[in-house]
């Protein structure tokens, strides 16, 4: 089973949902020169926006791309669905002051069975990247965005000095691409204020997700279901949070009421407490490199706390991208400038891909963190049709689940 972004966004709320997506053999890995990424390919399409803002849109969109793949060593093309439109007219988010500029999350997450033999769902864009010989089917977009045409936009090819008041788009695409390419985290406010957990749409749906190991045979079942960058995360004192998924996923409860009233669980709830708290979660990228979330917004925004690198940490660092909000009156070229960086996409941004598998200019030869990774070359040894290299199964057809979209605002006066 997937979990598949709706086809259409017009109106709230916004459901995501579990669909089968059978295993695909890949007959024949595209030979692909181990320094050249495959490109960024969008398909652009505006909605109550004035022709000639959609095309300066879609031209910053084409270069973004472009910057992206210059970065990232794409083995597959990673292809975007991205829409322009009045969130004014289509969600009613008028006149406030703040205002969301864009939303983005990949179009579809496929749980993969990881190297420390937890299941966690990934972004179809990263399952391409791992050249895996049977996979399940891929959605035809990686990525989904919107872009709040009522934002007061500052496009770099006006030439124009950028307004107090405006949003660089560049800025506002490269944030939203990182999200779908996987920047966020599974952990957030799904049952109730309060309580932060992984996804527990199986848990909800009476269901376990069955991963099993092509290698040993081995059944791992899950409830709660992290997302990729999640592997990576840890608490102020370097323990990992997926010790407390793995608690949750051996829990036995039968209801959410029996879930939240036990001890167990109530251990797991200092992940809540480390949510609205500054400096508590990190990713962790080697023994000196953490690289600290936003837990400072109270109470927990969803899709913004924990999504996001700490707005406090990194405003002045070259790794200000990831941050919640935009500053308005700043180009993203400034803001590169002001962090003392090389370009829009930070180092420590880019440590996180090539740890989640991404390969870059920097590492071209990462490899996936899977429990049985399987390429292309060594058809000798390819598994039976059907089994996958993390096969899964979840039983009855599952309920929605509530995946986000990973936003960016910016403060309007
Ligand atoms: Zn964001």
């Amino acid at each position: 089973m997937c979990l598949d972004a709706p086809a259409e966004f017009l109106g709230k709320p916004i459901r995501f949902q579990w669909n089968p997506c059978e295993t695909q053999h890949h007959l024949q890995l595209r030979k692909r020169s181990y320094f050249r990424s495959a490109p960024m390919e969008i398909a652009f399409q505006c909605l109550h926006t004035e022709p000639s803002i959609c095309n300066k849109a879609e031209r910053a969109f084409q270069k973004a791309g472009k910057t992206i793949a210059s970065t990232f060593l794409f083995k597959e093309p990673v292809r975007v669905n991205a829409t322009m439109m009045s969130f004014c007219q289509v969600t009613g988010e008028c006149g406030k002051n703040m205002m969301t500029l864009g939303g983005s999350s990949p179009a579809r997450a496929i749980p993969l069975l990881n190297s420390d033999g937890m299941t966690r769902l990934h972004p179809q864009a990263l399952v391409k990247q791992f050249g895996l010989t049977d996979h399940p089917a891929f959605a035809p977009f990686d990525i989904i965005g919107i872009f709040n045409a009522d934002a007061p936009f500052w496009f770099e090819e006006d030439n124009v000095p950028i307004g107090r008041n405006q949003a660089d788009f560049s800025f506002v695409i490269l944030h939203e691409l990182m999200h779908g390419l996987g920047f966020y985290s599974g952990w957030n406010e799904y049952i109730g204020p309060h309580m932060i957990t992984p996804d527990p749409s199986p848990f909800l749906a009476n269901q376990l997700m069955l991963s099993i190991n092509p290698g040993t045979t081995a059944i791992h079942p899950s409830q709660f279901l992290e997302s990729a960058m999640d592997r990576l995360m840890t608490d102020e004192k370097r323990r990992f949070l997926s010790e407390h998924t793995r608690e949750l996923n051996r829990m036995e409860a039968e209801s959410l009421e029996a879930l939240v009233v036990d001890p167990r669980f109530k251990a797991v709830q200092s992940v809540s407490e480390f949510a609205t708290e500054p400096g508590t979660l990190g990713i962790q990228l080697s023994k000196e490199e953490w690289v600290v979330l936003e837990t400072g917004l109270t109470p927990f925004q969803p899709g913004s706390s924990i999504s996001h690198v700490a707005y406090s940490e990194y405003t002045h660092t070259p790794d200000f991208l990831m941050r919640f909000m935009q500053d308005r009156g700043l180009t993203l070229q400034e803001a590169v400038q002001r962090g003392e960086g090389k370009g829009p996409i930070g180092p420590l941004l880019l440590r996180i891909f090539e740890e989640m598998g991404y390969a870059t200019v920097n590492r071209p030869d990462t490899v996936p963190p899977l429990m049985l990774f399987r390429s292309g070359i060594q058809k000798n040894q390819r598994l039976d049709k059907g089994t996958l290299t993390s096969s899964m199964a979840i039983h009855n057809s599952p309920t929605l689940l509530y995946l986000f979209f990973y936003l960016l605002i910016v403060l309007i006066y």
